[in-house]
């Protein structure tokens, strides 16, 4: 088993451009010889300046969403295109913030999801259950079928290509985290849903992140896991020194 960690910062709506700039100039020097792949994932507003800063550095670029259209009447969305444009690697995809505040389903999830790897974005792409339907004992058949309906129609060449992120939303922003087993053995039930769907080698190789509450206490004992293969992180991700740690802790 070879899976490379990838520890990906989520800004979402945070850092204007100036501040944009002070965190990564702050931040790239502390993580610059990381033995894991790292990605920013910020506003759009923040791309140019965050992608002239990482220019030759072993820090890759993401966005926090993308369309499905090419181009048209979308007010206010942005396009594959337009991300590629302006060379951003990875994009998050399906983030609970977004099923929960903007109307996102497993549907528009795969529709943005075949989007980006047309134009060779990779997406991160978030599954996780909330709090009621944990408690009511259904976290295994919500990541199964976030999972199903996130890869609908997506070949199996593209799995090199796509990242998930386990994001239990009851753990998003709020200080809790899913035990290192839990988050683990959910984990497990992903990847098993992925070798239902694609086979033994493609779930074996498909990096799974754990995204919730992940900061620099927590880090270590979670990516000592087996199926955690990094992390997605928000809030800890506003601190250099904070994401700096985390990153280490993935080896
Ligand atoms: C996230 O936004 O994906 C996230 C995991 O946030 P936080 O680390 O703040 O819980």
């Amino acid at each position: 088993m070879s899976r490379l960690p990838i520890i990906a910062g989520n800004w979402k709506m945070n850092n204007t451009v100036k501040e944009t700039k002070a965190l990564l100039t702050e931040l790239l020097p502390l993580v610059k010889d990381a033995a894991c792949e790292i990605v920013i994932c910020v506003p759009y507003t923040s791309i140019a300046a965050a992608k002239k800063l990482m220019r030759g550095t072993n820090v890759k670029l993401g966005a926090e969403n993308v369309h499905w259209a090419e181009k048209g009447a979308f007010t206010g969305e942005i396009s594959a295109d337009m991300l590629k444009e302006l060379k951003v690697a990875y994009v998050i995809i399906g983030h609970s913030e977004r099923r929960q505040y903007f109307g996102e389903t497993d549907e528009t999830v795969n529709k943005r999801v075949k989007a980006a790897l047309s134009r060779k974005l990779k997406p991160i792409i978030c599954v996780g259950e909330t709090l009621a339907e944990r408690e009511s004992g259904r976290t295994d058949e919500v990541v199964i079928g976030q999972t199903k309906g996130a890869f609908d129609g997506i070949a199996k060449r593209e799995l090199k290509n796509i990242v998930i992120a386990y994001e239990p939303v009851w753990a998003i922003g709020t200080g809790r985290t899913a035990t290192a087993d839990d988050a683990d053995n959910t984990i497990a039930v992903i990847r098993k849903a992925v070798k239902k769907l694609y086979g033994s080698a493609a779930a074996e190789d498909i990096r799974i992140q754990y995204g919730g509450s992940m900061n620099a206490k927590n880090a270590d004992e979670l990516m000592a896991k087996p199926n955690i293969d990094g992390g997605l992180i928000g809030g800890a991700s506003l601190k250099a020194v904070d994401f700096a740690k985390i990153v280490s802790a993935a080896k």
